[in-house]
């Protein structure tokens, strides 16, 4: 693999860095010919201010350019004769249903919907929202929105009304895209149903949305909901009798292309915005240079839902910019079984998978046999995103998943960010278990302490970076002002991603949880990843959350919610072993005081633990949960508060 690698090693990755930091606008122009530009911006390449004392913060890159993204994702490798290259299999929810779409096929489908919406009236800058589960039609329907400039706003299909409707009345868009229901496991979603619902709210608050697309799934007469006449129409009457054929509308570079809201882990979600060029470029570059995708020979496979940022860019867009063949799963993991992901894997030969380390975490406590079932001799790079993965988990996603062979990439980044911001290259970064370890080209991350100042060396503080690059978020939607207070307020002249983190001293970077979760025991400040990861060291414990907890000497005491591996039960060694292994790995200033078992955890529906949540319920305060819309399963609560003592 090293051989062909995009990047062959680690002293080829640094050569690279330096130039990427030191002549950002050769590098960058040197990687934007991999695609098409309708017309060449004018120099510089970054017209930006994000220091908030100097003025409105501002990023524009590309400035004077055109282009457009699905351009760029389908009709470029159909013109260069890839058309029969196939850029999608798809699986279903249950075993057995599957689609293949080659490159050609997939264009006709986005330029089908493209011509639908724009006989609605949908054009430049027009919003449009989708909520539905992930077929091909969901980044189609993205593609459709990029090939005429309207703007995209994915809501994943497992919110609520009331959560969709929060997201339709910020966007405000005339037009939704859903689908009647789809089965998730053994459980069937009304899709069509909870968009009736959010609809009537939006109502009570002053919008209509005036016409609603729906894909044919499961039928309405099962799963619920109905169609409104005048407002709705079915995929079939709609868009199949549309022409295959829709021009491309060229784009300015900082047209916008989606809006997208976080995932909530820390508050009320925010409408990132992203644009176009940059956005674009951002994800072809990291997707080639991280996966090291050899697009001819490579099956790739993310499971990430398109409702996710990991699914805008690593689904709908990535990989087809590099006109790669990929693997689309609208089902869960543990559907039939845990051993559903590596049968996939077998079934299509699949080379690249790139998950979460809840999932990981998830099929490793259900034990290695619904692995080892599988071959996976296919595998050759396997990937993490969105949370930090602990060590232990780590180890078995590298060993058991991956039979050893395989490198991961642990790779950081936001949704704000766009694209991987920290994260291995492949075969040319050493790896370290549980350390995204090295910036991504163009990135330039920097530690710094409370007071804002850099520090040097080996560290620890608050991770923020220094200079603007492409993929960067332009704005909250509608909310300039809470852009630049987020991000750009707390450390002057930086872009400040709430997370803290730690330098090492081969200048690998250890994300060390979310600032706003940090720990401080007696005066030491700790991230919740290390104490977390500590405890999942010990053999029966598969997840773990702390929190701090308000301790009458040490400021802060330690409470950690603990999930064991399925089949093992709780009892008062176990909580004393698992103390003891913390002591042991950090010491014993980092020993929670208290153990709280924990079935299941509370997580947003991105999978992601909610500190803040599991804060409340220490502190015996949860009649104040605050704003819950993202969270997955809001039973966990009360099951959490029954066994709080025990
Ligand atoms: P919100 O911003 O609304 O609170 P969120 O931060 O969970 O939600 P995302 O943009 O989906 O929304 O997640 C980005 C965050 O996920 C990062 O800031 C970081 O805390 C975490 N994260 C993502 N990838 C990694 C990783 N590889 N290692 C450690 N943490 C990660
Ligand atoms: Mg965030």
């Amino acid at each position: 693999m090293v051989a062909k690698a995009h990047v062959k090693g680690l002293a080829q990755y640094k050569e690279m860095y330096e130039r990427s930091t030191s002549d950002p606008d050769a590098f960058w122009a040197e990687q934007a010919d991999a695609v098409h530009w309708e017309k060449k911006w004018t120099p510089p390449l970054c017209q930006s201010n994000i220091d908030v004392e100097n003025g409105p913060v501002h990023i524009s890159w590309f400035v004077g350019a055109e282009t457009n993204v699905a351009y760029n994702c389908l009709d470029r490798h159909i013109e260069a004769g890839l058309g029969d290259r196939v850029a999608m299999y798809w699986e279903g929810n249950d075993e057995g249903e599957e689609r293949v779409l080659t490159y050609s096929e997939l264009k006709s489908m986005v330029c089908r919907i493209a011509n639908y919406l724009k006989s609605l009236g949908v054009k430049r800058g027009s919003d449009v929202t989708m909520y539905m589960s992930l077929v091909p039609e969901l980044p189609a329907a993205m593609l459709a929105c990029a090939r005429i400039g309207a703007v995209h706003s994915v809501v994943f299909g497992g919110f609520s009304a009331e959560a969709l409707s929060g997201r339709i009345l910020d966007s405000q868009p005339n037009v939704v895209i859903t689908s009647s229901g789809t089965m998730r496991g053994p459980k069937p979603i009304g899709l069509k149903a909870i968009v009736d619902d959010a609809l009537e709210i939006c109502e009570k608050h002053g919008h209509t949305v005036q016409h609603v697309l729906v894909l044919e799934q499961l039928p309405l007469a099962e799963v619920g909901g109905s169609m409104k006449p005048g407002r709705d129409v079915t995929w079939r009457e709609a868009v199949d009798s549309q022409s295959d054929e829709c021009p491309v509308e060229w784009l300015p570079a900082e047209a916008p292309l989606f809006k997208l809201y976080t995932s909530g882990s820390t508050g009320k979600p925010k409408g990132v915005l992203h644009t176009t060029a940059g956005y674009m470029l951002g994800a072809l570059v990291t997707t080639k240079y991280v996966f090291d995708l050899q697009p001819a020979t490579d099956v790739y496979w993310c499971t990430a839902d398109c409702g996710w940022i990991t699914g805008h860019t690593y689904v709908a867009y990535g990989p087809m910019l590099l006109g790669a063949t990929q693997v689309l799963f609208e089902g869960v993991p543990t559907w039939p079984d845990a051993g559903r992901c590596w049968s996939i894997v077998d079934k299509y030969k699949v080379t690249i998978v790139y998950t979460a380390p809840t999932a990981i975490r998830a099929l490793h406590a259900k034990g290695d046999a619904y692995v080892t079932r599988y071959s996976r001799a296919s595998l050759r790079l396997l990937g993490s995103v969105g949370e930090p993965i602990n060590p232990e988990a780590w180890r078995w996603y590298h060993q058991v998943v991956g039979g050893g062979r395989c490198p991961i990439v642990d790779t950081w980044w936001q949704t704000e960010t766009g694209a991987h911001m920290i994260t291995p290259l492949p075969g040319a970064t050493p790896l370290k278990p549980g350390s995204a370890t090295l910036p991504f080209f163009g990135v330039e991350p920097v530690v710094l302490d409370d007071k804002g100042n850099e520090l040097q060396g080996p560290c620890e503080g608050v991770l923020c970076i220094k200079k603007p690059w492409p993929s960067m978020m332009r704005t909250v939607a509608g909310d300039h002002a809470r852009f630049e207070q987020t991000y750009f307020s707390a450390y002057k002249g930086y872009y400040f991603t709430g997370d803290g983190c730690r330098r090492d001293a081969d200048g690998y970077y250890w994300i060390t949880g979310r600032v706003d979760d940090v720990l401080n025991v007696s005066g030491h400040r700790i991230g919740t990843a290390e104490v977390e990861s500590a405890l999942v060291e010990h053999p029966s414990c598969v997840e773990a959350a702390v929190v701090g907890v308000e301790h009458p000497i040490k400021g802060q005491s330690i409470y950690a919610f603990v999930t064991l591996m399925t089949g093992v039960e709780p009892n008062d060694t176990l909580r004393k072993e698992l103390i003891a292994t913390v002591r042991k790995i950090i010491g014993p200033f980092a020993a929670p005081d208290i153990i709280h078992w924990a079935p299941g955890l509370p997580k947003t529906r991105s999978g992601k633990i909610m500190r803040r949540v599991l804060r409340k319920i220490a502190a015996k305060e949860e009649d104040q949960l605050g704003d819950t819309s993202t969270l997955a399963d809001p039973s966990v609560v009360q099951v959490l508060v029954e066994l709080r003592g025990k």
